[in-house]
């Protein structure tokens, strides 16, 4: 069955291997034993059910979450010769029937259904008439409060064994902590499933974290290292967005603009532009993203923290699904931790929230405070936060690695300075007073209690606010001063503290950030080095323009047709015959037929030209 299964995915999609732990995943389903797979964003989820739908025979159901997640996985599959249909809210009475008889007919491998849809009396008739026996359940972690996007109507999908019990189950999710793994395993009523964990780093983002200062500056930055590629601009708020979409107007930067305030058409157009890549920017709040498949996102730029790691894995994860490098920047600052707490707070005086929800969400935001304000390596931390080990001594892709910030040489001395300055102050004060000591400035706190005539006044007068104020986040990340709860939180010592000051422990670490040069730039990671090797840029150039050209006859997003990888792949190779061309991953039977003249011609032509 397994030769046959990748007989299947070497024709209808052209791929010659698969990733990591996709041959498990749809082992499972051949053998009708309840799974759950927990693969990054962009590790290659879909092709573990889809293909087995197709070995399978049959029908197997998927549910998902919302429409454009859907239609954009029916769309793929079509363009791959796979009859897959979506029952949806948006059909005509007439074409649900059409369908339903399709279905009924066995002409259907895949149907994706809504977990409302799949709970109405009509759809369970049709499942038991045609005896499904294979349901996958996408986006998994919507079934858990623990997690970060809980969907009340996901719990319907605990009845699934119930109303089939002949059935397996195989859920599917990117994000999933230990409790939230163990949550959709008892709400699926999963029978001793098998559960695999890919590895959830992804070797081609990198990642950086910038204090957020000269926001302007810092997002010209950005979309000057991304000219003419792909990618979306988070903002927190509606407000953020349209002022940011504004601003970008008038530096002559064309972007969309898409949050809930937006009538539903407005934010339609703004969705599709972006699939069929009429636009290569988006700016948004996280409203923004569900469902987005296009593979090519270069960027993408958190102008604010969002509240969880789990959101922030699932934002930059859209970036770079082809496995081609894509770059991910957060612009940090400790006021969104105050933001959040706000919003939160409000949140939660609402009747239908539960006691353990402010708790919870307060957890998630700090865990992500304490990532940004980290100072190891960005791919261990996001690794190790989802569980699992990170062995590289450098990833070669975060700012910490990559060298944007530097290590102080004199760390145990600045550590001494702060902390000695806490001392004088009796443990009394907050951060922001402990800084304008430190660094000896005049306000009339510092002259109201006199602390200009502390021994610690101007100890670190050189420095900028930011940057005392990051060292001793530092300092409070590895346990060696504390910042106290209350209300009006105050910096306190502790004994790891002392040790410090009197040099008994040596082992301090402070970063800085390195001033570059407005000429230098900044360093590539790994991946982006590579992926471009040998590609001939203008053939790549031409091949995106038919491929922009031919989505819009068609219809369709771009990446239905190829994905970037696949057009990088052929500027690279340059095949000339249609066996050359069946080689390039990504180019399965159905395609070869539908685009292989055509792609052969234009390589065809461009040697023409002399390229
Ligand atoms: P996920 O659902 O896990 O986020 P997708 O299913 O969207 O990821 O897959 C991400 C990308 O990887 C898609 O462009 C898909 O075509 C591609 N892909 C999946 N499996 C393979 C494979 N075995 N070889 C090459 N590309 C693959
Ligand atoms: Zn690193």
């Amino acid at each position: 069955m397994l030769d046959r299964l990748k007989q299947l995915v070497q024709k209808h999609w052209g791929f010659a291997s698969f990733r990591p732990l996709q041959q498990e995943a749809m082992q499972a389903m051949l053998d009708s034993r309840d799974s759950l797979l927990v693969l990054p964003t962009g590790g290659g989820k879909s092709l573990c059910f889809q293909a087995p739908a197709v070995a399978l025979g049959g029908t197997t159901v998927v549910v998902s979450p919302l429409i454009a997640l859907m239609k954009d996985q029916v769309d793929g599959l079509q363009a791959c010769g796979i009859p897959a249909i979506q029952l949806d809210s948006t059909l005509t009475p007439v074409e649900r029937r059409s369908y339903e008889q399709d279905i009924r007919d066995g002409a259907v491998r895949l149907v994706y259904v809504s977990p409302e849809r799949l709970g109405t009396p009509d759809f369970i008739s049709l499942c038991r008439d045609i005896d499904v026996r294979t349901f996958a359940i996408d986006e998994a972690h919507c079934i858990s409060h623990w997690g970060h996007d809980f969907r009340p109507d996901y719990r319907m999908l605990s009845r699934i064994k119930d109303i089939y019990p002949k059935a397996s189950v195989h859920a599917f999710t990117a994000t999933a902590t230990e409790q939230v793994r163990a949550d959709i395993c008892k709400e699926l009523a999963l029978r001793d499933p098998l559960v695999h964990v890919g590895n959830f780093d992804r070797p081609n983002l990198t990642f950086r974290v910038l204090r957020r200062g000269d926001q302007d500056r810092q997002v010209k930055e950005v979309l000057e290292r991304h000219r003419g590629e792909a990618g979306i601009i988070y903002c927190l708020r509606r407000t953020d967005v349209d002022e940011l979409h504004a601003q970008l107007t008038t530096w002559g930067i064309k972007s969309r603009a898409y949050h809930a305030g937006l009538d539903v058409n407005a934010r339609s157009r703004a969705q599709d532009a972006f699939i069929n890549e009429e636009c290569d920017l988006i700016v948004a709040t996280i409203a923004f993203g569900m469902g987005i498949d296009r593979s090519n996102i270069r960027f993408v730029l958190h102008t604010s923290m969002p509240k969880s790691i789990e959101h922030y894995q699932q934002e930059t994860g859209r970036a770079g699904r082809d496995g081609l490098e894509a770059e991910c920047v957060l612009l940090h600052s400790g006021a969104d931790v105050l933001t959040w707490k706000a919003i939160l707070e409000k949140s939660a005086r609402e009747p239908s929230v539960g006691p353990d929800f402010l708790p919870n969400a307060l957890r998630h935001v700090e865990d992500l405070d304490r990532y940004a304000r980290g100072a190891v390596c960005r791919h261990k931390a996001l690794v190790n936060y989802f569980g699992q080990e990170y062995d590289e001594p450098s990833c070669g892709a975060c700012d910490l690695c990559l060298g944007d910030v530097e290590k102080v040489g004199d760390a145990l001395i600045v550590a001494q300075k702060i902390l000695s300055c806490v001392a004088r102050v009796r443990e009394r004060f907050g951060v922001n007073h402990v800084i304008s000591i430190l660094r000896g400035e005049d306000n009339e706190r510092v002259r109201q209690y006199q602390h200009n005539e502390l021994s610690t006044y101007g100890l670190l007068k050189d420095q900028a606010k930011n940057v005392v104020r990051d060292w001793i986040f530092q300092l409070i990340g590895q346990g060696l001063l504390v910042k106290s709860e209350d209300e009006y939180p105050v910096l306190k010592l502790n004994l790891a503290s002392w040790e410090v000051m009197k040099g008994n422990f040596t082992k301090v670490h402070l970063l800085q950030p390195v001033s570059r040069k407005k000429s230098e730039k900044v360093k590539q990671s790994r991946a982006d080095e590579t992926s471009w090797i040998g590609v001939d840029r203008k053939l790549f150039d031409a091949l995106r323009a038919w491929r922009f050209a031919l989505a819009k006859e068609i219809q369709k997003p771009p990446y239905v047709i190829f994905s970037d990888e696949t057009l990088r792949q052929l500027a690279r190779v340059k095949p000339a015959t249609p066996e050359e061309l069946r080689a390039v991953r990504g180019i399965g039977d159905a395609k070869l037929r539908t685009y292989g003249a055509l792609v052969l011609a234009i390589i065809k032509e461009h040697a023409g030209t002399g390229g």
